[in-house]
């Protein structure tokens, strides 16, 4: 794989929408915008398509039959389709996805407390 430069959240935002222009993709009204949530969570499913491969016994069933066997480079490409798609819902709503991570971090900061917090397994 080639070297990538580091981005930032608002410079892979910005990297998206660029593509999207390009191509004229770019969600314009409701119709495409609905297509654009509906096809995030065909890629959310992906996701845990994967997720659920590698963490059963299917991975090992399938290796023994020489199915497809789904390995961790299929997780890097699922997430990063959600994320592209998180990406282009934020675009497509005029949301900074820098700034709704930041939101959500103080957000959980403030009601995870550290001091209160620290060890405690929520699962
Ligand atoms: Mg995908």
């Amino acid at each position: 794989m080639p070297e990538e430069k580091v981005m930032t959240i608002r410079e892979a935002q910005a990297d998206l929408r660029q593509f999207l222009d390009e191509r004229g993709w770019f969600p314009t009204d409701t119709e495409e915008r609905y297509y654009t949530m509906l096809h995030a969570m065909e890629e959310l499913g992906e996701l845990a398509r994967v997720i659920t491969h590698l963490e059963s016994r299917r991975a090992k069933i399938q290796a023994q039959r020489n199915d497809v066997v789904l390995q961790h480079e299929d997780l890097i490409l699922e997430l990063g389709d959600v994320f592209c798609h998180v990406l282009k819902l934020a675009e497509a709503y005029g949301v900074s996805t820098e700034e709704s991570f930041q939101r959500t971090m103080a957000k959980n900061r403030a009601k995870y407390p550290l001091d209160k917090f620290k060890d405690l397994n929520l699962e």
